[in-house]
């Protein structure tokens, strides 16, 4: 095997990230208090909008700690599709609530609004949109249904900071929401989380539980049983460096989208290749250049670039088939037809700040030189 020239992603760290990690080391600060966790948690509240963040050590802690915050636990049943990263699933599990798996829509890779109401049992008490990709889910449809069955709705946004449905952002649309930090993401802490949300008592009850429960007023007092899911200062010191920049990141970002776009756009119809755009109500971002490409393809198109240098992932392989999730509950007249497709047929290219026209050109010639041949 050739060696790789362009990996999927690398984290971008030219801006201070360097210089706040010295001062938290300088300043003796290197555990989970010191002043950059509250000027990240101060900055990536208004980021996206919210009365509150809340850091903690990853993106799936930032799930489970919102669900377990919101009181769910054994009987409860919570929708997810089946098409997303595992985290979304192992946060509901880690309460003892069910996850109860959704189809996806093809039109945009995320949950199907008309898939919702057959999952729907008198136990169900949450739903959780994930926007994959960077692909906001239909938040409106959503947050409808969800008030009408008096559901809990929540993001994860572990893969779209910055995306917005009608100029919101998400992180505000619903009750709360999660992100992730980790080191490929949009802006990277290293590993890390973080909760946003606009009530003011879910944001006590989340600070409460990251912190093993202590009482706020009163050290070494335990009222509840906590976590220790703290972020540290180091990790917070190189958010707040990935946060003075995050516009830049994701302009570049859709700078390198719409370099794959112009260069795939002639071929596109004719070899059946796909991808998502905007839609008025919907800014997606690109967390990583993602397309669609005939099925018989997808794998072999794959190994092909992999032997020219060019990494892809493929898409998430639904959780409903997964040996850990195989027997979770899920419903439809369907196996989930729209989540086993959208695995098999998609794939995301390199996407990272440094690719030039010419990176992204020759990567796209390399795509329509196999699918042409194929
Ligand atoms: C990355 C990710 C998570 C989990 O984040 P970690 O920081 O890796 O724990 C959760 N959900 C989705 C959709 C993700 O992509």
């Amino acid at each position: 095997m050739n060696a790789i020239v362009y990996p999927v992603t690398e984290p971008d760290l030219r801006g201070r990230e360097k210089q706040y990690v010295n001062e938290a080391l300088d300043e003796g600060w290197i555990s989970s208090n010191g002043r950059f966790i509250a000027r990240f948690e101060r900055e990536f509240a208004s980021f996206c909008g919210t009365r509150h963040a809340i850091s903690c050590c990853n993106g799936t802690v930032a799930l489970h700690l919102i669900l377990a915050a919101l009181g769910l636990g054994p009987g409860d049943e919570v929708l997810v599709p089946s098409f997303t990263y595992i985290a979304s699933a192992n946060a509901i599990a880690y309460t003892g609530a069910t996850p109860v798996l959704v189809d996806s829509s093809l039109r945009d890779w995320t949950v199907d609004p008309e898939h919702l109401q057959e999952a729907l049992t008198p136990a169900t008490r949450a739903l959780i949109a994930v926007h994959l990709y960077g692909r906001p889910c239909n938040m409106r449809i959503l947050a409808a249904f969800a008030a009408r069955h008096g559901l809990l709705l929540i993001e994860d946004s572990a893969e779209a900071h910055g995306a917005k449905v009608d100029g919101r952002s998400v992180g505000g649309l619903g009750l709360a929401s999660a992100f992730s930090f980790y080191g490929n993401k949009i802006i990277t802490t290293g590993e890390g989380g973080m909760v946003t949300t606009d009530d003011d008592a879910l944001a006590a009850r989340l600070r409460l539980l990251k912190g093993q429960g202590m009482d706020p007023d009163r050290r070494y007092w335990f009222g509840v049983m906590g976590y220790n899911y703290r972020m540290t200062n180091l990790a917070a010191a190189i958010g707040c460096a990935q946060l003075e920049r995050v516009q830049e990141l994701l302009e570049i970002r859709c700078r390198i989208a719409s370099w794959y776009i112009k260069h795939l756009q002639p071929s596109a119809d004719r070899l059946g290749i796909t991808w998502l755009l905007d839609t008025p109500a919907v800014h997606q971002v690109h967390w990583l250049f993602s397309l669609r490409v005939p099925q018989e393809c997808r794998d072999r198109l794959m190994q092909c670039l992999l032997d020219q240098g060019i990494d892809s992932r493929p898409f998430f392989t639904p959780l409903h088939v997964m040996p850990v999730y195989a027997h979770a509950r899920h419903h439809g007249n369907r196996p989930l037809q729209s989540a086993l497709e959208l695995g098999q047929t998609g794939l995301s290219l390199p996407t990272y700040t440094r690719l030039t026209e010419e990176d992204v050109s020759w990567i796209v010639q390399r795509i329509l030189a196999f699918l042409e041949a194929s």
